[in-house]
């Protein structure tokens, strides 16, 4: 394939971890025979500096006429006494609109390797936890008519949980689909006891699962999905829900991994790009110092090329040297243990990236 790829590297440590998520995809497309195209572009605090905004309109468009986009972080101090229509966070919440991202995918993994990082008790995680989070993302509670009124001891405020019957079956799509490439199990979130929202929610994705048949959907109240992820999080394959609640589970089951540094994510939409990055910020303690774990970026650009581009053999070779990497003892300072080898961001991507060749060539040997 030949495919163009918009990179934003961003702030902080955003440029470290894009460097080795760009080598991998390098080794993967020698490898692989495929011909990737990046073109850097500006975003976030570094794009403030240069150019007084964080989305410049170059890079904007760049982003609309590319094949997908990774993103590193945007953020830190220095811009932090910006007005909130100016700083850094703006970028992705506009990238998000103009690329129509409805879907936001979270997957969150705690592997064999890192079991010990979990802050669950052993017993908890042992049986494996391979959780995928499906949040909505760009209707529900943040988007509802909200406002303040009256004064004093009567002052009002409210905000508004309003979804449609296409936002809730377009999700519902996306869960159903990725769980058919997964095990096939859906779970889904939502407060269906006490919000009429809800209700709504919990008709379409029942009526949405009959063209389903080979999957099971469960539907569970939020309530019981927060205490269900501590209790037993292997119970869980891919949960879906709404904004909100999606907004604080995904947290919450990031924590289960007990590495932020690890987690990728992506966002899809309406259009043909989807957006993948990290979960984790900018990180501006560690911020240039060789010491940012890479591993969420480099996972995000195997999600990118299963999840956009269907080449799962390609994100298959990429999980499993990061794996490789792991079992071989490999250990950036936040997922470092005793007994590990303590490896910086550049010796984490060259390791991830040498396993790649070694795995595929012995394959074609096999
Ligand atoms: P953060 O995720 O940047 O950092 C939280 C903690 O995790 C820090 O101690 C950091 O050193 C550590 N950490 C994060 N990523 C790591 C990695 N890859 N390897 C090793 N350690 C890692 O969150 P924060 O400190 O709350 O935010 C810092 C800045 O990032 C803020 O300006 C915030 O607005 C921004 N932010 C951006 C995004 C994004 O770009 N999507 C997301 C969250 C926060």
């Amino acid at each position: 394939m030949n495919l163009k790829l918009a990179v934003i590297p961003g702030d902080g440590i955003g440029p470290e971890v894009m460097e080795q998520a760009v080598l991998i995809l390098r080794k993967v497309g020698d490898i692989f025979g495929h011909r990737f195209e990046f073109t850097e572009l500006a975003a976030g605090g570094t794009a403030i500096d240069k150019f007084g905004t964080p989305l410049p309109d170059a890079t904007l468009e760049a982003c609309l006429n590319s094949d997908s986009v990774l993103l590193g972080s945007v953020g830190g101090p220095a811009w932090d006494h910006l007005e909130v229509s100016r700083r850094p966070e703006k970028a992705l919440l506009r990238l998000r609109q103009e690329l129509g991202l409805f879907a936001n995918i979270r997957p969150a993994v705690v592997r064999e390797s890192l079991r010990s990082a979990s802050p669950l008790r052993d017993e908890i995680v042992a049986g494996g936890v391979d959780v995928c989070i499906v949040r909505e993302l760009t209707g529900g509670i943040y988007f509802g008519p909200r406002g303040r009124r009256g004064g004093g001891a009567g002052e009002e405020a409210f905000d508004t949980e309003v979804y449609t019957e296409g936002e809730v079956r377009r999700i519902a799509k996306v869960a159903f689909r990725l769980a058919r490439e997964r095990r096939k199990k859906v779970t889904s979130v939502d407060k269906a006891n006490v919000l009429d929202s809800s209700k709504l929610w919990r008709d379409v994705v029942t009526d949405e699962a009959r063209s389903y048949p080979d999957l099971e959907l469960e539907h569970m109240y939020v309530d019981n999905a927060a205490m269900q992820l501590v209790r037993n999080p292997g119970q869980f394959d891919v949960l879906l829900t709404t904004n909100m609640f999606g907004d604080i589970l995904s947290d919450e089951a990031s924590m289960i991994t007990g590495s932020i540094g690890m987690l990728p994510s992506a966002s899809l939409g309406t259009r043909q790009e989807g957006m993948y990055e990290p979960i984790h910020g900018s990180a501006p303690d560690i911020a240039g110092r060789d010491k940012a774990n890479p591993i969420g970026s480099i996972l995000s650009a195997a999600m990118m090329l299963s999840l956009s581009f269907h080449l799962d053999r390609e994100a298959d070779a990429v999980e499993s040297a990061v794996e490789a990497a792991l079992a071989e003892g490999f250990r950036t300072a936040d997922i470092m243990s005793p007994g590990k080898r303590l490896a910086g961001t550049w010796e984490m991507g060259r390791t991830i990236a040498d396993h790649i060749g070694k795995n595929h060539r012995r394959k074609e040997t096999i």
